[in-house]
């Protein structure tokens, strides 16, 4: 009793020694090291061989969380409530592992580690007991009450402990985690807005990588993947420069190969997380040494790549790395990746199918322009050329045998005009200047085609130029049509000068001989009228008429050649003193006919006088001829200014010109009536000749039986007579 009481006080003591040293115990928030701390005041409270604190985790399984003095080798395996029973609720002790029923499945292994004697306390863990402190002893041991006290009291220390390490550790978990979510949910939404910013995506892209760094990867790529095949790295981002200029030198020395985890992503369509790069794959994925050396230098530690998918196609990946940061991506970083990629995808095919949107209105206007035939795309920067069917149609091209680059389309194109085409192209991208031409291509076959094209030019914000896009047609029928106009004409202007030169010749060498005919039928009539029979009289008064008609004829021919013959002498022409002098020699058949001729005030018009004259002439004299046979004729001439013209008037109240001849009369040689009249057929022509030498016009109104008003329009500035 009195080694009790002793014990018992010495009990008291070490326990006011143990609520001391709780309070460190107690402030432990990680749970290993609160683990570490109950081991050592274990040690200095109940001495034994071997500590261990042993957990219950999943399916009632025991593990053995921590130990002190036990070999590795010692109950190594987890084993199961089931095959030990349950454990007491409260304090127990074994003296002899070896013989005492509880444990008679493990007698083996205690014997194997020299264990003799075991103390086990129950552990309170979250109000749940889920684990054991135990005292291990390798001599048979008997346990005084002290000792299971102190043990007791350490075990209830042990329990809170742990629990509050754990609820701490769990904490700091839960915060580390909501805080790694709120910063991915907000490096999101910031990646969102730049997304939705830019309606170019190369650009975009460009700031998705930079947002990447350094909040979330200590490098970001981007790369593309082109119409081509080939693959285009867009963007490599890293807060020091220095490193972007160290990596663009590795890129240049080692271009990506097919190896490149891009590619990979690209080709596959899957991403790819790498936690950990190690030394050992960097050297065995290097392509030699230096190429490991150079890698190795980066000190990458974790990458990430992820494809860049729109629907049904991949158009490009995105890589993250982390270097100085030391950071070791996880899963939750992967999808995070991967919902970044997703999101930027989804812009990017917005801002393509707005582009496309945009360049297919282009295209439209374009091909309406140039009459719906073909359009062609120019991808300057990648120096790509696409082009519609019609368009290889055009360039006699069987489609998908053309490069796609600018070089080749210039080899079809006529030596001749490729110095045009060029310039043409040139002076449109660097000075913006129309690209509207026409020029010759060779096909395969040899045959020589004419192409007209038109294109716009597209810039990004600087000012540069991305894209071209235009459209072509084929001119080669319209283009022939033009030639055979344009022989066709010159022959016309040929064949029409020789007749003319013809009908001068003629009709001035006709005279001498006609002049004799004239002569010597007047001798014949004048010594034989009357002397002969009234046939040969009736002969000779039809070789007379006849002479004299074929006189005016000839006349009238060589009047209407002259109108084109010889130099134009434009000058400023009274036309009251034209008046005056038409009414001069026309006044013996005013004076016969009775006619009243009455003139406004006229112009001063710049025309050639003689015809001016001739036109008078014509107009006044047939007034005179074609009036009605019962009433004398009344002519009037008036003039009108215009903005661009002079319109002379010539009203008469003679026979008039039914509607279906008002056309016709202007031709060489139509006439209405019978000879009777004495007129050539040539008198209208001859006026219209002289009005359409001064790219004026001349026409009829008219009503039979009332009289006609003929029109002459001439214009007012003096321009080249034609
Ligand atoms: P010509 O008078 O020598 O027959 P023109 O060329 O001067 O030839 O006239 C062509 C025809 O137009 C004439 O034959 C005549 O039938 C008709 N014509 C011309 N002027 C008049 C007019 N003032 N009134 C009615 N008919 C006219």
């Amino acid at each position: 009793m009195k080694g009790s009481s002793t014990s018992d006080l010495d009990v008291e003591t070490q326990l006011v020694h143990l609520v001391q040293a709780s309070s460190a115990l107690l402030s432990r928030s990680d749970p290993g090291k609160a683990l570490r701390t109950i081991f050592e005041l274990a040690a200095s409270f109940v001495t034994a061989d071997a500590y261990a604190v042993w957990r219950m985790q999943a399916e009632s399984r025991w593990v053995r969380v921590a130990s002190l003095g036990l070999s590795d080798q010692y109950e190594k395996v987890a084993f199961s409530e089931s095959a030990i029973g349950p454990l007491p609720e409260d304090i127990f002790s074994i003296e002899d592992l070896q013989s005492h029923p509880l444990v008679a499945r493990r007698h083996e292994m205690y014997r194997a580690e020299g264990l003799r004697s075991m103390l086990t306390i129950p552990l309170l863990i979250h109000g749940e007991r889920t684990g054991t402190l135990v005292f291990y002893y390798r001599s048979p041991h008997q346990f005084s009450a002290a000792e299971k006290t102190l043990a007791g009291a350490l075990g209830h220390l042990a329990g809170a402990a742990l629990s509050t390490a754990e609820l701490c550790a769990s904490q700091i978990e839960m915060r580390a985690a909501a805080e790694a979510a709120e910063s991915r949910a907000a490096f999101l939404a910031k990646a969102g807005e730049a997304l939705a910013a830019s309606l170019d995506y190369e650009t975009t892209l460009e700031t998705v990588a930079e947002l990447a760094v350094p909040d979330f990867a200590d490098w970001c790529g981007v790369d593309l993947l082109l119409k081509n095949g080939e693959i285009k790295r867009l963007a490599v981002k890293h807060f020091n420069p220095a490193k972007i200029a160290f990596m663009r030198e590795l890129i240049e020395k080692y271009p990506p190969g097919e190896a490149d985890a891009g590619r990979i992503a690209i080709s596959t369509g899957n991403s790819l997380l790498m936690s950990e790069i190690t030394e050992g794959l960097i050297t065995a994925r290097a392509r030699d040494a230096e190429h490991a050396r150079l890698i190795l230098e980066l000190g990458l530690k974790s990458f990430i790549v992820v494809p860049l998918v729109a629907p049904g196609r991949v158009f490009g990946a995105l890589t993250f790395a982390t270097a100085e940061s030391q950071r070791t991506y996880t899963a939750a970083d992967l999808q995070l990746a991967e919902d970044l990629a997703r999101r930027a995808a989804t812009a990017i095919d917005n801002a393509q199918l707005h582009r496309e949107v945009r360049d297919n209105e282009e295209r439209l206007r374009l091909a309406i322009d140039a009459g719906k035939i073909g359009a062609w795309d120019w991808d300057v920067r990648n120096d790509h050329v696409e082009w519609s069917d019609r368009v290889y149609e055009m360039h006699g091209v069987a489609p998908g045998t053309f490069g796609g680059k600018v070089q080749d389309f210039s080899k079809l194109i006529h030596p001749d005009d490729l110095q045009m085409v060029e310039s043409a192209i040139r002076n449109s991208l660097e000075r913006g200047e129309p690209y509207d031409l026409e020029f010759r291509v060779i096909h395969h076959t040899g045959e020589v085609r004419w192409l007209t094209t038109s294109a716009r030019v597209i810039y990004d914000e600087q000012g540069r130029p991305v894209r071209m896009l235009g459209a072509t047609m084929d001119t080669t029928d319209r283009r022939r049509a033009e030639e055979v106009a344009e022989k066709q004409a010159e022959a016309l202007a040929r064949s029409n000068s020789e007749l003319q030169q013809f009908a001068f010749a003629a009709s001035h060498d006709l005279q001498e001989p006609l002049r004799m005919v004239r002569i010597f039928g007047q001798l014949l009539s004048r010594q034989y009228k009357g002397k002969l029979d009234s046939q040969a009289d009736q002969f000779l008064e039809q070789i007379e008429s006849g002479t004299e008609r074929m006189a005016n004829l000839i006349q009238d021919l060589l009047a209407y050649s002259q109108v084109l013959h010889g130099e134009p002498a434009v000058t400023l022409v009274d036309c009251n003193e034209v008046l005056a002098v038409v009414l001069q020699s026309c006044r013996a058949s005013i004076e016969e006919s009775g006619a009243l001729i009455e003139a406004g005030p006229l112009p001063t018009i710049p025309a050639e006088k003689l015809q001016l004259v001739q036109l008078f002439q014509n107009l006044l004299s047939n007034a005179i001829k074609y009036r009605k046979l019962n009433e004398a004729p009344r002519i009037r001439i008036d003039a009108r200014e215009t903005p661009k013209e002079w319109l002379l008037c010539f009203a008469d109240n003679g026979i008039g010109i039914a509607a279906e001849h008002q056309d016709r009369i202007f031709a060489v040689f139509a006439r209405l009536g019978g000879n009777e009249s004495g007129g050539t057929g040539l008198g209208l022509a001859i006026c219209e000749r002289i009005v359409k030498r001064r790219e004026g016009r001349i026409w009829v109104e008219s009503e039979p039986g009332v009289g006609s008003r003929f029109y002459v329009a001439l214009p007012r500035s003096v321009s080249a007579p034609v």
